[in-house]
């Protein structure tokens, strides 16, 4: 129905490193790269990315990290979980989780890192590229912190494969990091779709004028299109008829991927769910676009960097794809 050009690329998207799987299952070369002079590391701590002064990722070399640089730092600081992230021209790309004592600073010897940065506010000032690499390297961490433990027999595990995956040493079982699929989805009244459907959730924004895309996790043993129909029917009491697809986002947080979607409802009387949501409205063009605009005072929408914009946007300008050759 509506679809971005064929080179648009979300937030958090991008990631331009070449993810090396022939190098993942040889031990020998990985600690080779790791322990090579030009590779580069990019430093996390409670999942906030290191950032120089500038807002820039600041990459550091593996000379930096030994422990005669820490140690003439004089505190307690240690190297955490690290993942490899990938090769570019050539180059190792690593993300490592800095442990750091409470209320310390970062020590001079990792400069140029100024401090560590939310990532969702981080990559508002990085490129697109920078932005992917955050995205892969924090979803990875966050899923090592959260999987110390085999859930089959209990036992420890261990990052393997650079940190692709978690091997258990007592039982044998191999665990691969889970991607959430959760369905987004811009509903427009009728065919021609004049009114699209907007709402906003129970929670801290309740009682603002901010307004989104409906969305939720896709539930075991369902489509897309299925989940799509079933959360807009919960939330809002609409049945949606044609789903159609637009775009997908990488969410690492923890690790989601956002599937946009726009759908057509067959009955415009909204009934809430107001255990999940505050409000649900059918928003007339004109508001969106001023919303877009930002000069909507009645109507706040989410900005660029969440595909709920691109969704709204892109019914609100009634965007096809520009044919490629
Ligand atoms: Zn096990």
């Amino acid at each position: 129905m509506y679809l971005p050009d064929p080179d648009f690329v979300h937030t958090f998207a991008g990631n331009p490193l070449d993810r090396a799987q022939h190098l993942r299952k040889d031990d020998a070369a990985l600690s080779t790269l790791r322990h090579a002079k030009d590779s580069q590391y990019i430093l996390f701590h409670q999942l906030k990315v290191a950032t120089d002064a500038q807002g820039n990722l600041a990459w550091l070399s593996r000379a930096r990290l030994n422990s005669e640089q820490l140690g003439e730092a004089q505190m307690s600081i240690e190297l955490g979980q690290e993942v490899f992230l990938g090769l570019a021209n050539g180059r190792g790309h690593f993300a490592v989780d800095l442990i750091l004592p409470k209320h310390s600073q970062v020590p001079e010897s990792l400069q140029p890192i100024a401090k560590f940065t939310d990532c969702r506010q981080a990559v508002s000032c990085l490129s697109q590229a920078q932005g992917g690499i955050v995205s892969q390297a924090r979803a990875a961490l966050d899923w090592h912190q959260r999987n110390p433990y085999c859930a089959q027999c209990g036992q420890p595990t261990k990052a393997s494969r650079g940190g692709q995956i978690r091997h258990c040493q007592s039982c044998a079982k191999h665990t691969f990091p889970r991607t959430d699929p959760v369905a987004i989805m811009l509903i427009q009244d009728d065919a021609q779709g004049d009114f699209c459907l907007l709402g906003k959730s129970q929670g801290r924004m309740a009682q603002s004028n901010f307004y989104s895309a409906l969305a939720g996790f896709v539930d075991q043993g369902e489509s897309l299109e299925e989940a799509v129909r079933r959360e807009v029917m919960e939330e809002a009491g609409i049945r949606v008829g044609q789903v159609s697809y637009h775009s997908s986002q990488p969410w690492p947080f923890p690790s989601s991927l956002m599937i946009g979607c726009h759908g057509v409802a067959l009955n415009k009387n909204i009934v809430i769910d107001p255990e999940e949501m505050a409000d649900v409205a059918w928003c007339d063009r004109p508001s969106v676009l001023a919303a877009i605009a930002g000069e909507n005072p009645d109507l706040r929408i989410p900005g660029p960097g969440a595909i709920a914009y691109h969704l709204i946007k892109a019914w609100a300008l009634k965007e096809a794809a520009t044919p490629q050759p």
